[in-house]
């Protein structure tokens, strides 16, 4: 599953047989000249793929002794690397790979991750299973006949059963990926399987599906946590939008609903355990599983923990420590714009209205591409107007988010208004109800050249809201972007409120 350059002219690589294990070896598959004509391997669309190689220990002692430098890995343990930008091209690329002759510098000793490539270990879809699968990513195998792919797969899982790769897997889970649907699974691998649970509770996982909203709402409902401090997370679709970028799924631990989200670092919670009753049962089970699945990797965490459970998290021994507050206003405020301290966004949306007599209109489905279209132009907007690298790798992960939105807005719960400018629609925002008093604004993309519009839609949304019965609007955090907290900071939040991670200690 991480696709890789398998280019030495040194291997052997038998004529008809794609790929074979020797004794303690594996033989590669794939023709030097295939994969010279090819630019799959090595190369990532994004710094944090997730197809990154992982290095064992030994295996990080061994590439930096060939010339890799130490900072390539996170943790001298086990890591996969840290890619750079590519030199001569888009996205990312693995530092072992020289971009000029299409090689790898380390070839003789890359990692296992690459040397079983194009086959891949990963999990099947219910995570009960381990298997192999063939990556469909591969041009090369994809014009293999079956029987020699089929005999390939036999040679590998032989190989990978035997007792000693089945120690390695499960000192480093991480070598075995997540479920991907482009991987063709052709063998399971029991022995694998059984060694990497040994000793594990078997969870039973679902992925989160547009249907397991109301679930989701019932349990923050009855959750202690979330009864009162309208956090922006505590809401289905502020998650659910991010699917492109993250896996989630959930399970029950203790008659509570952990949700949690698959990084290229591995597991984490995106809420704490969500029911009624004492956190003390679900949290152990949902850090233990974390645990688990991630083996050395740091990323154990849960997110988005509201100041009403930090008392009971600290009392049981948990570490809490700050993240990024949301910021959360007077609906009057927003919506009246009255008064010395607002008179900034009022001129504006005053001349916004003087110029173009703006109308705000409530966002409809068939509205979708236009705004999707929007979406693309600010954002070349902001681009253009020199967003740092956080702020651009943001907005590039947007856009997915964006678009998940706008499709499946009624699914989700979300309510929607639109700003048309001759015609055209040039502002666009999405909103959800966290509680009858508590509106959320999600998102909102405002023609940049157009002076005034920004603050109309959102002083019309605020507007629309309050009408509704909203007391406070809560705009969500800045992401650690000065710009946006000075944009946000210029409607005077009434409060800014704690959101925290808890980690073990
Ligand atoms: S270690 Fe070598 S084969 Fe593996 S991704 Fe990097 S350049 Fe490619």
């Amino acid at each position: 599953m991480r696709p890789h350059l398998m280019t030495s002219p040194f291997v052997p690589v038998s004529p008809t047989i794609p790929s074979r294990s020797v004794g303690d070896t594996l033989l590669q598959i794939v023709p030097s000249a295939a994969c010279l004509r090819c630019d799959v391997c090595c190369r990532f669309p994004e710094r944090d793929s997730f197809l990154r190689p992982f290095f064992t220990a030994d295996e990080i002692k061994t590439a930096i002794a060939a010339g890799l430098g130490p900072e390539r890995f996170s943790s001298p343990d086990g890591a996969q690397i840290d890619l750079v930008p590519n030199p001569t091209g888009e996205g990312y690329v693995c530092p072992a790979f020289d971009s000029a002759t299409s090689q790898c510098r380390i070839y003789d000793v890359r990692p296992l991750d690459c040397r079983l490539y194009p086959f891949a270990l990963m999990w099947d879809a219910t995570h009960a299973q381990v298997v192999l699968g063939w990556d469909t990513k591969c041009p090369y195998l994809r014009d293999l006949s079956s029987p020699l792919v089929n005999q390939a797969a036999d040679d590998i899982a032989q190989w990978i059963e035997q007792d000693a790769r089945a120690e390695t897997l499960a000192r480093y889970p991480r070598l075995i990926g997540r479920f991907q649907d482009d991987v063709i699974v052709l063998r399971t691998l029991p022995r694998v399987s059984k060694r990497l649970q040994q000793g594990k509770a078997w969870v039973a996982t679902r992925a989160l599906m547009p249907q397991d909203r109301a679930r989701i709402e019932a349990a923050l409902a009855v959750s202690a946590g979330y009864q009162s401090t309208p956090l922006a997370a505590a809401s289905f679709a502020y998650h659910y939008i991010w699917r492109h970028r993250l896996t989630y799924f959930w399970a029950d631990f203790h008659d509570h609903i952990c949700l949690f989200a698959e990084s290229p670092d591995g597991v984490f919670m995106v809420l704490p355990p969500l029911g009624a009753g004492p956190l003390a049962q679900p949290l152990a089970a949902a850090f233990r599983f974390m645990r688990e699945r991630n083996g050395s990797s740091p990323v154990t965490r849960i997110e988005n923990v509201s100041e009403a459970c930090v008392d009971e998290v600290r009392a049981l021994g948990y570490r809490v420590t700050a993240k990024e507050p949301d910021y959360l206003y007077y609906a009057s405020d927003l919506a009246d714009l009255s008064g010395e301290s607002f008179k900034s966004p009022r001129a504006a949306c005053n001349r916004f209205v003087r110029e173009w007599g703006g109308v705000i209109e409530p966002y409809e489905h068939r509205d979708n591409r236009a705004c999707v279209s929007l979406f693309h132009e600010w954002r070349e907007q902001k681009q253009g107007a020199g967003a740092d690298d956080w702020a651009w790798a943001l907005l590039e992960d947007a856009a997915g988010a964006h678009e998940t939105a706008l499709s499946a807005a009624l699914e989700l719960g979300l309510t929607g208004a639109v700003v048309r400018v001759a015609g055209r629609i040039r502002a666009y925002t999405l909103g959800l109800w966290l509680y009858p008093s508590v509106f959320c604004v999600l998102l909102e993309v405002a023609d940049r050249e157009i002076i005034g519009l920004g603050p109309f839609v959102f002083r019309e949304f605020c507007r629309q809201a309050r009408a509704k019965g909203a007391w406070w609007i809560n705009t969500m955090d800045d992401s650690g972007l000065p710009s946006l907290a000075r944009s946000k900071q210029w409607y005077h939040p009434a409060r800014l409120l704690p959101n925290s991670i808890v980690t073990e200690s």
